[in-house]
């Protein structure tokens, strides 16, 4: 008897050679998706490293940049608006096709990522992607689904009791014209809905919206049921907004970014996370048992505010701004420790408290910064403003 061997030492499997062809197929997904839901689940040990955007936790090795000096984040994060770099997609190409193959648990929405990439970002991609990955002395081979990514992108599906009834005859996974069939097998109506909700929002139609979308819809919510101790990454439609402008030169997506970014924002929240997850982003339902150490049976340490340092690290620096009182509508900062001495009793004496040098000048704003940015970390956004800084640590 043959033994079937996939490239992973848990996919080993006997297939008798007189068996239906059919059954032995229908085994092996079996046994796939099994397989592959085992080690995701497997993986949430070493799920302990937050995305640097959106605090979420994931093994080390299943978080990627888009260039090389651009801090690590999940899937759901990648085009992010907060991200600080723009998109080297020879880079990203590479990893994307590295974690694929080389682990089976990685998080499903990278597929979405790569089909979005695929089929957005011009004719002959893998081939110009080859070339320039060629020149910078990389391995210049990428996987079939950046050739032929209508034919060859592939995303996996939840396991059987959790995978919405459209796919009910699906495998493990599915290419994406397999899958915007079984939709539209399932509703009939679907993609003319998905027309009308990007008429409305002022979108262009092209069919490679309406897949692009598809390996969305799929791809993340398969990673909602896989990891579902996790943050749900419904957040993926706010991350959508920016990103896909943001990729350098030759590689960025033809025609104008905007029709994808605002028709995938459109057609996932309003339309095909609603049927796949039963509610988008804005009408998320709190789900306790996905918080960081909220129940009394989980030992995992809750999120902190510094998790996601990048965003982190924004938020601080437009919070400081308004804590020093530099944002125009709050109250200067600078004026009251610069000024004239405030009322209070003790300050009279000092009648003003303009600085006596320019090095006097120099160390206040320094400590200013510190002083603003310790009141950020110690309070957080909501308690902390220019008047806050007065009143606690202005004096
Ligand atoms: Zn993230």
């Amino acid at each position: 008897m043959p033994v079937i061997r996939g490239h992973d030492h848990d996919l080993d499997w006997w297939a008798s050679p007189a068996g239906d062809p059919k059954d032995v197929a229908r085994q092996l997904d079996q046994e796939l998706g099994r397989t592959r839901l085992r080690r995701v689940r497997g993986a949430d040990a070493e799920s302990t490293t937050p995305c640097a955007i959106c605090g979420d936790r994931y093994p080390p090795h299943h978080l990627l940049a888009n260039s090389r000096s651009a801090a690590p984040v999940c899937p759901a994060c990648i085009f992010d608006q907060e991200q600080r770099y723009r998109t080297d997609l020879p880079y990203l190409a590479a990893q994307l096709d590295e974690v694929a193959w080389e682990d089976l648990s990685f998080p499903a929405g990278w597929d979405a990522v790569a089909s979005v990439l695929a089929l957005c970002c011009g004719p002959n991609l893998a081939r110009r992607l080859e070339d320039e990955i060629g020149r910078r002395r990389g391995m210049p081979v990428l996987s079939s689904r950046w050739h032929q990514p209508l034919r060859d992108s592939w995303v996996w599906l939840p396991s059987p009791e959790d995978r919405h009834a459209a796919f009910a005859r699906l495998g493990a996974g599915a290419t994406l014209p397999a899958l915007a069939e079984a939709l539209e097998h399932h509703d009939p109506g679907l993609r003319a809905a998905a027309k009308s909700i990007c008429r409305e929002a002022g979108v262009r139609w092209r069919d490679t919206l309406w897949h692009v979308a598809v390996a969305y819809a799929v791809a993340f919510s398969t990673q909602a049921f896989e990891r579902h101790r996790h943050r749900k990454p419904v957040h993926v439609v706010h991350s959508t907004g920016d990103g896909l402008s943001q990729i350098n030169d030759p590689f960025g997506v033809r025609g104008e970014p905007m029709n994808i970014e605002g028709g995938l924002e459109a057609i996932l929240e309003q339309l095909l996370f609603p049927l796949l997850l039963g509610h988008g982003l804005l009408d998320e339902p709190r789900e306790p048992a996905r918080i960081y150490g909220a129940t009394a049976e989980d030992s995992r340490a809750p999120r902190r505010r510094t998790d996601a340092h990048v965003s982190h690290d924004t938020d601080r620096a437009a919070q400081v701004a308004v804590i020093l009182g530099m944002v125009p509508g709050y109250k200067s900062a600078t004026r009251i420790w610069d000024g004239p001495a405030g009322t209070m009793t003790e300050a009279d004496a000092l009648r003003s408290a303009a600085p006596s040098s320019d090095l006097v000048a120099e160390l206040r704003q320094e400590m200013r910064l510190l002083l603003a940015g310790f009141l950020y970390d110690a309070h957080g956004s909501l308690q902390a403003t220019a008047d806050d800084a007065w009143q606690r640590l202005g004096w």
